[in-house]
């Protein structure tokens, strides 16, 4: 038996934050003909999915995922591309929509990775950002929030692929 997570971040907070992203993203987006949201699988599948869908901009969206950690509360360190984009990023305007920032290290590899495929523009927009645990310096150009050194869950974040569904940004201990 398992108690439900202690809330961080309600839905209302949430839903209130990534309707004001959208529409600083649609803002500095407008007359672009098509931007390309480039969502990290898996924990940025929901927030994709609302921000995707609050943009008044045309766009498209696509997924690739990576692997940086061995279990959940421990990084390996090390950053794998397990699957590609579809479509080839030459040329076009680049959104990368990511879950979170603990280390940096996989946005870093991330926005490397895809800078050297010659995007017109490559920005970053992450929800959730843990400043203690950073090891690398990555840009940030939109951010839902930041929050204390804790495992965090909901909202498309999982301990131990559970939670993940969750409506809100939940605190557990790690597994
Ligand atoms: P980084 O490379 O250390 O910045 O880690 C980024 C990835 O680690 C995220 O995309 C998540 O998959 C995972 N991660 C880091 N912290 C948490 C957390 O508190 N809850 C769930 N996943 C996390």
């Amino acid at each position: 038996m398992h108690n439900d997570p202690e809330i961080l971040i309600t839905e209302d907070a949430i839903t209130e934050r990534v309707a004001e992203l959208a529409r600083r993203i649609s803002k500095d987006y407008e007359g672009v003909e098509s931007l390309t949201m480039v969502g990290v699988l898996r924990g940025a599948f929901i927030f994709l999915a609302d921000l995707s869908r609050r943009l008044t901009i045309p766009r498209r969206v696509d997924f690739i995922a990576l692997s940086s950690y061995e279990s959940d509360s421990t990084t390996a360190g090390e950053v794998r591309l397990i699957m590609d984009v579809r479509a080839p990023l030459e040329g076009q305007h680049v959104l990368v929509v990511e879950d979170i920032v603990d280390t940096g290290l996989t946005l870093d590899y991330l926005l490397r990775t895809l800078h050297a495929r010659g995007p017109k523009s490559l920005k970053s927009c992450v929800l959730l950002e843990k400043p203690e645990r950073l090891k690398v310096k990555v840009p940030i150009d939109y951010l839902g929030f930041t929050i204390p050194d804790r495992w965090v869950v909901g909202y498309g974040l999982d301990s131990g692929d559970r939670y993940r569904c969750l409506p809100y940004i939940g605190v557990v201990e790690p597994q």
